[in-house]
């Protein structure tokens, strides 16, 4: 049986129409988009125009935009390609932001951890109020993997603009949900994955405003004007620019995507004593649910809805599998780890919700038995 997917912020199925416009560059066009005969040739125009598509979608010059292998590369781009100087970011970052920082603090860079609100929402003011002399970068992201906070990233590009810091946003959960105008929002840096918004694994981008400064983190040949060095992955970037491409054509599905998800948590929260949303509910993406639950473990929870066909997660997919409270949940002061989370996407059903709605109050009362909780 088919499984319900409840899983989207870990990954998205791959659209049909991404593969089929990627076969072609693993069959016959398979050159290598810097040799100068026709294959390779083909294989730059294909590159270049994923480029272009990207740089439409952000609305900024694809001299702008650099391919990376995911969204991590292109986080630890941008974060660890900067000048020496003090950065601020947030405790409820990636850990593609989050441990990139530490690992600057470590090396005996000055970094700031901002704390968020009990709702998960970075403060703009908290931000002002660590800007040093010597900040060099600002990092926030666009909206939270784990509880889908949305971040206040147009503000604080509105304060930045004029300052001689830099502003990364990881807008990789944003993609498919939120404006990622580029001038609008004033950034310098924003993070992109491709398998996020129905497109192939193994696949980032980093817009890079013309004019910032900054350094590899890996050394090679001059792909992506030495900023990443690699052969260009040309399947997996021509997928990347359909999947861009395809956003616009399912942005008139978000109302209802919202509509199964404010079914979920109200129904979740009427449903089922002692449950808690996690975030925002104002503020929070159109396909984020987040609970917790007083006496159920979040791994648990999930072992026991993929027994029933449903899958979800815990967290970040890439906590999961480690008991640690996630240090998201944590940030907003949660303590416990019964924490669920299911991101809907496009494919799918009001059914689907319905069917999960049936399963998971009874899959909550049979973990409380077990745990004594009931
Ligand atoms: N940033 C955010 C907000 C994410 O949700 C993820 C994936 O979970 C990443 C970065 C890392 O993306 P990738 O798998 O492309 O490295």
């Amino acid at each position: 049986m088919k499984p319900i997917y409840l899983d989207n912020a870990a990954t998205t199925p791959l659209d049909e129409e991404v593969l089929d416009e990627m076969m072609r560059f693993f069959k016959q066009d398979y050159g290598n988009a810097s040799s100068i005969h026709r294959l390779g040739q083909r294989a730059r125009e294909a590159v270049e125009k994923a480029r272009e598509i990207i740089a439409g979608f952000l609305n900024c010059s694809p001299s702008e935009i650099v391919f990376t292998g995911s969204a991590t590369e292109s986080d630890n781009l941008a974060i660890l390609g900067v000048r020496k100087g003090h950065i601020i970011t947030t405790n409820i970052e990636h850990p593609a932001v989050f441990n990139a920082c530490s690992h600057l603090e470590k090396m005996g860079f000055e970094v700031d951890f901002c704390p968020v609100s009990k709702l998960g929402i970075v403060e703009v003011e908290e931000i002002k109020k660590k800007i040093k002399e010597n900040t060099v970068l600002v990092s926030v992201m666009y909206a939270n993997n784990e509880i889908g906070a949305i971040q206040p990233i147009l503000e604080l590009g509105e304060f930045l603009k004029d300052k001689d810091i830099y502003f990364h946003t990881d807008a990789v959960q944003a993609v498919n949900f939120l404006d990622c105008d580029v001038k609008k929002l004033n950034v310098d840096l924003m993070t992109l994955s491709a398998h996020k918004i129905y497109g192939p694994k193994g696949i980032g981008a980093l817009y890079v405003k013309q004019g910032v400064e900054l350094n590899p983190v890996l050394f090679g040949g001059p792909q992506e004007k030495g900023l990443r060095p690699g052969t260009e992955n040309v399947p997996l970037i021509v997928g990347f620019g359909k999947a861009i491409e395809l956003i616009e054509k399912h942005k008139k599905n978000i109302p209802f995507i919202k509509k199964l998800r404010d079914k979920l948590i109200d129904s979740i929260l009427i449903q089922i004593p002692n449950s808690e949303l996690n975030g925002s509910k104002e503020q929070r993406l159109p396909n984020n649910v987040n609970v917790s639950f007083k006496g159920a473990e979040g791994e648990a929870i999930v072992i026991a809805l993929d027994q029933k066909g449903i899958a979800c997660s815990t967290g970040s997919a890439c906590s999961s599998g480690s008991l640690e409270p996630s240090h998201v949940l944590s940030a907003l002061g949660n303590k416990g780890h019964g924490s669920l989370r299911l991101t809907l996407g496009r494919n799918n059903t009001e059914k689907e919700i319905d069917k999960v709605l049936e399963i998971l109050p009874e899959v909550i009362k049979d973990l409380r038995k077990v745990s004594g909780h009931s």
